[in-house]
């Protein structure tokens, strides 16, 4: 691996890290990306844009942008992708060299090495194929759009563009001895309480306090073990009231209260029994409380699976290929399960084994944040090597 290929791929990285994206707002980046494929010799029609943008609810100012490369040699086709959007802490992060590390010059910013590492670790690779004219099996490289706010781009993706890879590597994470060959399934719930109005002072007893309806139903959970981590003999999973709204005056019996909450399991079946603790924990509290009339309160809830949990083989070739990769670099490859969604959960789902690959990314979504170069060269000689097969 030349030195000029790991300086020029962290000029890559420093360069995107100055490019505003947050989820739906990746033209800048694409563009940069689009620009640098060409002054390495990508050819009219290797270069697409899918539309999934126009699928995502959200909308956005562009689809995922795709690279698909004959090779000059047959096999299996592979993918490399990485995703290009940042979280919204990252707005207006400037990049800064320090030592053995890139940082954000601001203290109250993150920098967005989730997952421009990525993204600049499979373009360092795609260029390097390109202008040096390398050996390569059939490839894809797929920059995804709006990961971070629901794994959109991936689920979304157009698999017609993708020419069938039969496996694809996803460069978002830290540790690049860390291969990720599975994910936990997410489901989001929204919760509407509703209760019924009525003068606090002067009449309470009419009224059907919605807070009241949701405060026992999470003391419930709680008490329960069904909140938070979940450890149960049935299974394991987590679980999380992540927001609660309504109410607006202390003198009225509040007659609604909307609640957002999730549910994370590897395990599908065990994944629905929290969904049903939660369920019938409101319901339980609905009913419990009721006015002198006997009236109760009422819950709606909805819900819905953001990403379906995986786990590839251990003796997936994907798995088996990036571990020899990594072993051939001087590392030790570790196999591990994520406990957060990845755009691996959607691609494996869609046909494509999927493993996922560290990138030197540290403390993701915080001003903490930074990326270990040592790592982040480590993953550009790891995609390469990925690339050239
Ligand atoms: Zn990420």
């Amino acid at each position: 691996m030349s030195k000029n290929y790991l300086q020029h791929a962290e000029q890559l990285l420093l360069e995107l890290l100055a490019i505003p994206g947050l989820s739906g707002d990746e033209l800048g980046v694409m563009e940069y990306v689009v620009e640098h494929l060409r002054s390495a010799g990508a050819t009219e029609g290797t270069i697409e844009f899918d539309r999934a943008h126009r699928r995502i609810p959200f909308g956005g100012q562009c689809g995922n942008l795709v690279l698909k490369l004959p090779g000059t040699r047959g096999g299996q086709r592979r993918m490399l992708m990485a995703h290009t959007d940042t979280v919204p802490i990252c707005r207006g992060a400037r990049p800064v060299r320090k030592g053995k590390y890139i940082v954000p010059a601001d203290e109250h910013t993150g920098l967005g090495a989730d997952d421009r590492t990525g993204t600049a670790a499979i373009l360092a690779a795609a260029m390097a194929v390109l202008s040096e004219k390398l050996d390569t099996p059939p490839l894809t490289f797929m920059w995804a759009v709006q990961e971070e706010i629901g794994l959109y781009g991936a689920r979304y993706a157009t698999l017609g563009l993708l020419g069938k890879p039969k496996m694809a590597f996803n460069f978002d994470g830290g540790a690049t001895d860390k291969i990720t060959i599975g994910a936990t399934g997410g489901y989001r719930m929204a919760i509407r309480v509703s209760g019924t109005a009525s003068h606090a002072g002067a009449a309470p007893e009419r009224g059907v306090s919605a807070i009241t309806i949701a405060s026992l139903a999470i003391a419930d959970l709680h008490r329960d073990g069904w909140l938070g981590k979940i450890e149960k003999p049935s299974g394991s999973g987590t679980s999380n009231v992540g927001a609660i709204q309504g109410g607006e005056a202390t003198n009225v019996i509040t007659p609604e209260v909307t609640l957002r909450a999730e549910a994370r399991s590897h395990n599908p079946a065990f994944r629905a029994k929290i969904i049903a603790a939660i369920e019938t924990a409101f319901n339980k509290a609905a009913k419990s409380v009721r006015n002198d009339s006997g009236k109760c309160g009422g819950v709606e809830i909805d819900g819905r699976l953001d990403y379906e949990s995986f786990r590839l083989t251990d003796d997936s070739t994907p798995v088996l290929v990036a571990e020899e990769v990594v072993r051939s670099l001087g590392g030790v490859p570790v196999r591990a399960i994520s406990n957060g969604g990845l755009d691996a959960n959607w691609i494996t789902a869609r046909g494509i084994p999927t493993v996922t690959l560290g990138c030197g990314q540290e403390n993701a979504h915080t001003p903490a944040e930074r990326c270990d170069l040592k790592e982040f060269r480590r993953s550009c000689e790891i995609a390469l090597k990925l690339a050239t097969g």
